[in-house]
């Protein structure tokens, strides 16, 4: 049977019980063999992290450790210049063949912005999209996302039947966690304990990051 891969990208500056949460909720609600975390290096759409790659790496290394269903994929960070996901897509459709399903997980919020990745209508010749709703985040009603989401939506179901090329909504139990928030608990002299795992709290306070310094996200 095709393998079903299930893909989370982003900075991940820290990673947190939101990030790893969701991961596995999207494995089990999809029947995913995996899902593979994905270190942006340098995002094309946002500040460059607080963090240094190798670093935000390092940590998510730590976070999945024990987890067997939960990877870490670190193939953008071998690429230079910006972390373009249709590229990384595409490098990965070359890595796992033509049949593997290949599933690129993303915020409601993040969808609202989709018009504007490099080459956005190129991401479905190499794998499928799910959008996970989040609270206070409604889909387009108008406009050239909604029309592109009417033309490709299938129900989260039937998401698997094919390679690549659909785009489901799906709803996930997501945790009220962010890293924006975790950084400035930090900053503050608060402490982030429990929103994020537990070697990773300690590898943060080990080389004392986020405490100092503007914030750049
Ligand atoms: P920041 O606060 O720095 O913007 P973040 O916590 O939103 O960071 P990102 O690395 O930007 O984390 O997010 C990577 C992916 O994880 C995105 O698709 C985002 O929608 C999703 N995500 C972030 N936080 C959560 C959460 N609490 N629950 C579920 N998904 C989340």
């Amino acid at each position: 049977m095709a393998r079903r891969i299930g893909l989370l990208g982003g900075t991940f500056d820290p990673v947190h019980l939101g990030h790893l949460r969701m991961a596995l909720e999207a494995r089990e609600a999809l029947a995913l063999d995996e899902v593979r975390l994905l270190p942006c290096h340098q995002p094309p759409h946002r500040a460059a992290p607080n963090v240094d790659s190798a670093q935000r790496t390092e940590m998510l290394r730590r976070a999945l450790a024990d987890c067997p269903t939960l990877a870490l994929d670190d193939r953008e960070l071998r690429r230079d210049g910006p972390s373009y996901t249709v590229d990384t897509l595409q490098s990965l459709r070359q890595s796992e063949g033509d049949d593997a399903r290949l599933v690129w997980i993303l915020g409601g919020d993040a969808f609202l912005g989709l018009t504007q990745w490099h080459r956005w209508q190129a991401l479905l010749d190499y794998a499928h999209l799910l959008v996970i709703d989040r609270p206070g985040w409604s889909l387009p009603a108008k406009g050239e996302l909604a029309e592109w989401l009417d033309r490709h939506r299938v129900a989260p179901d039937d998401l698997l039947d094919t390679p690549a090329g659909a785009v489901a909504v799906q709803s996930l139990r997501l945790l009220p966690i962010s890293a924006t928030e975790i950084r400035s608990l930090i900053r503050e002299g608060r402490s982030p304990q429990f929103l994020l795992p537990e070697p990773v709290w300690h590898y943060i306070r080990q080389h004392r990051l986020y405490e100092a310094g503007p914030e750049r996200a």
